[in-house]
């Protein structure tokens, strides 16, 4: 088998990082991840996966743990500013698995990367560092060598085939590894919080995503049932001058008893989430590569920096298992990738100057959403959902039908 003896390092137990992990441990590969926290991190919270993504963590194996701690959501509601009803509902729910073939859910990133996690402690062949102190790397023609100083002080030098950056928007080796450029300001912040279930009720419907459009900022809701709580997600411009925490507060108007009722449902119980973007032109030096928000972070304004991740991982580990070298693979990642991220991107980015237009374009953007509907806004996004990252590597995996496919079990 291909993949069989040859050694991966990841920087980074994030989404990406264990995706691709899991990827390559499933051709035989043994992956090394290199953690800088002490412990899975649970930082984050509420994540919408939709069918690109979910193709992918089903090739994994994670279909039914992401079952297990996930909501299939009938469909998302959005709301024009001080209405009390939706605009339009876009239908996910059984026709979203009609037309793209895998469920939309959401889920607690914490979940997720819990399912990840799990999923890797069932292969041998995955070793996962918690709290390296630092590391470097250098590349050479034949792979890499790589010096890792551990969380015990011990310091470890080991050589593989190439070195992936799954270490998230700041990524050291972006920065460090490839002269990448720094993240940039997204100038918005997303005010995170999490809600008992009950404490929102008559106010959005529990099973479904709704978005709530304001003037200049929305708002972002879907229930998570399995902990009995409601997302929320409150995207805005900074404001000068006003104390961290009473931000939220701020945007609270008469118009809307909608979000009023769900801003004092908050009180101060946010969590501020300053939002970056990445555009680097390289995602690869030598053996040295890239994948998920190290390479591309976006802002989340089609839901979708996660999944851009784990397509990544499931384009990049057949590439790495099949091509003799890997510095190739990396090329033909960045290849393969570049064009989609970068219209992923422009198209979260266009959504985020849609969500917060101030009237009266407003208007104008309303009467475009209702007149397209909730099937046309879908057909417009068939590129997106119908994606099929996870082709290579079910192909690539089914070719492969020993029990060391499946990894070296623990
Ligand atoms: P990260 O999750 O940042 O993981 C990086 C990992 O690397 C971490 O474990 C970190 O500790 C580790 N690390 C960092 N530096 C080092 C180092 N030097 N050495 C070793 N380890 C290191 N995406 C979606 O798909 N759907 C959504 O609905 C969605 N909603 C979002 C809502 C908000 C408000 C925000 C802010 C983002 C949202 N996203 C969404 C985007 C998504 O959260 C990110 O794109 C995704 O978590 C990035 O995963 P990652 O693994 O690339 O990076």
């Amino acid at each position: 088998m291909p993949g069989t003896g040859q050694v991966y390092f990841v920087a980074g137990a994030g989404i990406a990082g264990l995706t691709l992990a899991l990827a390559l441990a499933k051709f035989g590969a043994t992956v090394v991840v290199l953690e800088r926290h002490p412990v899975i991190s649970e930082f984050g919270a509420g994540l919408q996966i939709s069918p690109n993504a979910r193709h992918v963590l089903d090739q994994l194996g994670l279909d039914d743990a992401i079952a297990a701690r996930s909501l299939e959501p009938t469909g998302i509601d959005i709301y024009p500013f001080g209405r009390p009803t939706p605009l339009v509902t876009l239908k996910l729910g059984q026709p979203m698995r009609e037309r793209f073939g895998a469920p939309y859910v959401v889920m607690h990133r914490a979940d997720l990367v819990d399912a990840l996690y799990k999923a890797t402690r069932r292969f041998a062949n995955i070793d996962i560092l918690f709290g390296v102190r630092s590391w470097d790397v250098v590349s050479h023609a034949n792979g890499v060598t790589v010096s890792i100083d551990e969380a015990g002080g011990q310091t470890r030098t080991s050589r593989g085939r190439a070195f992936i950056g799954a270490d998230g928007v700041h990524s050291h080796t972006r920065r460090t590894l490839l002269d990448g450029p720094p993240a940039q300001d997204g100038r918005r912040i997303a005010w995170r919080t999490l809600l008992p279930a009950d404490s929102l009720a008559g106010q959005i419907a529990l099973d479904r995503v709704s978005v709530l459009f304001a003037p200049t900022y929305h708002m972002v809701c879907y229930p998570l049932p399995h902990r009995g709580q409601v997302n929320i997600a409150l995207f805005a411009k900074p404001v000068p001058g006003i104390a961290g925490k009473a931000q939220p507060l701020r945007q609270g108007t008469p118009d809307s008893p909608r979000i009023g009722a769900i801003l004092q449902a908050a009180g101060d119980g946010w969590t501020p989430w300053p939002l970056f973007t990445v555009q680097a032109a390289e995602w690869h030096r030598g053996n040295i590569g890239l994948i998920g928000d190290a390479a591309h972070a976006m802002v989340p304004f089609q839901a979708q920096g996660a999944a851009m991740g784990i397509e990544d991982a499931a384009v990049l580990a057949p590439l790495l298992i099949n091509t003799p070298r890997a510095e190739d693979a990396l090329a033909l990642y960045q290849q393969a990738r570049q064009a989609r991220v970068a219209r992923v991107a422009r198209t979260s980015a266009t959504n985020g100057r849609i969500f917060h237009m101030s009237w009266p374009l407003t208007l104008a953007r309303d009467l475009a959403i209702t007149a397209q509907g909730g099937e046309g806004h879908m057909r417009r996004l068939d590129w997106l959902y119908g994606y099929a990252a996870h082709t290579q590597l079910a192909r690539n995996l089914a070719d492969r039908t020993s029990p060391q496919a499946l990894g070296r079990t623990r």
